[in-house]
């Protein structure tokens, strides 16, 4: 980044301070496709659902739905397979112009090296994004990962992804790659040694853990599991991982506020209270790819289609039903998850927090600076 994106990366962080209709995170799903078939997979039945594709989101009206929706923070891409989508550059593109995020997120499976590796270069050609990180995901060793997802040699195509990736960061150091695992019971004996590998072989700007959440995936996958084996895991982790680039104190800072997530969900999660704190609707809104609004992607309660409201996404916010959304789920012991992404606005946009991560990014920052020294 150069100093001045720097600088203005910094200062419009207390842009979310300042109240507006339309949440400063968007997660836009933009395609049901997928070519991987993941049992925990929070969009499965929708990837499932082939009728889809026909209704997908048109990039004229993506341009109609940026248009009114304002300014963004952070842009969270979703799907399906983003990648699969051959105008995924435009749709960014079209989010730069209108809403000026200072981060957009692609989660990505990584089995599509040459596309992805394409679709990067041509996404930091053609926006000025202070921060695009592709977060690569992988859900197991080799053999277990193919398992899983169904992806033939799924292990070797995303570790090639990953290095076409990195020839790109080395010139453009707007791109960050961060490596994901998702914590569910199939693989959860793998997942220590794995990322210590990754750790070891290459350089992930942030390598992290994350507990599923999804309510039709309650009962197959988060009942068999512990959120306390996962947070005492996920811990020393965000602690121990080296970071590849000590400097680089956007992935220091949210490996700060992933810790503090952590902690948050210990809590909610021991005293099933989330709903005191949520902000779905409020900080984080969903639109799937055939227009739907949610305010969150557990419930997947929809409260409109933008496709009937001139592609005003304010309008359905106003409406009656987000209202009737609030009164129900929103409150003290309403309602209950573990999705991450409530827990971690909860976190950022409360000032009093603050201090906290800024301790935490140079506790990071000093463990490791004081280990590069000894070695
Ligand atoms: S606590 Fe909030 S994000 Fe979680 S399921 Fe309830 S409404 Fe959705």
């Amino acid at each position: 980044m150069k100093i001045i994106s720097k600088i203005k990366y910094f200062f419009d962080i207390f842009n979310i301070l300042i109240p507006s209709v339309t949440p400063k995170e968007l997660i836009f799903f933009v395609t049901a496709r997928c070519n991987a078939h993941c049992a925990h997979c929070l969009y499965k039945k929708q990837v499932d659902d082939q009728t889809r594709t026909s209704q997908e989101l048109n990039l004229e009206e993506i341009e109609k739905i940026a248009q009114s929706y304002g300014r963004l923070i952070k842009l969270s891409i979703s799907g399906g397979e983003p990648f699969i989508r051959n105008d995924l550059p435009e749709i960014i593109k079209i989010f730069n112009k209108y809403s000026q995020p200072n981060i957009v997120d692609i989660p990505t499976n990584g089995s599509l090296p040459k596309i992805i590796e394409k679709s990067v270069k041509e996404i930091l050609r053609i926006t000025n994004i202070p921060i695009i990180e592709i977060q690569l995901s992988i859900d197991g060793p080799k053999g277990i990962f193919e398992k899983i997802s169904g992806i033939a040699d799924h292990y070797d195509k995303i570790i090639e992804t990953y290095q076409l990736l990195d020839a790109i960061r080395q010139k453009d150091e707007r791109l960050k790659i961060k490596m994901n695992f998702t914590y569910v019971p199939e693989n959860k004996q793998y997942v220590e040694p794995l990322v210590h590998q990754m750790n070891r072989e290459y350089k992930f700007d942030r390598l992290q853990i994350t507990f599923p959440h999804g309510h039709h995936i309650r009962n197959t996958v988060i009942n068999k599991l512990f959120y306390q084996e996962f947070y005492t895991l996920s811990k020393k982790i965000n602690m121990e991982v080296a970071p590849p680039n000590l400097w680089d104190f956007h992935s220091l800072i949210f490996r700060a506020i992933k810790m503090l997530r952590d902690d948050f969900l210990l809590k909610t999660m021991t005293h099933g209270n989330m709903g005191r704190f949520c902000g779905a609707g409020k900080k984080i809104v969903v639109i799937d790819d055939i227009a739907n609004v949610y305010p969150c992607e557990v419930l997947w309660q929809s409260i409109g289609n933008l496709r009937k409201h001139n592609y005003n996404i304010k309008t359905i916010l106003k409406g009656e039903k987000y209202q009737s959304f609030k009164k129900k789920y929103l409150g003290k012991n309403k309602c209950n998850c573990s999705w991450g992404n409530i827990a971690l606005d909860a976190i950022i946009y409360n000032p009093l927090y603050w201090p906290k991560v800024i301790f935490n990014t140079f506790k990071i920052f000093f463990f490791h600076a004081s280990k590069k020294n000894k070695t």
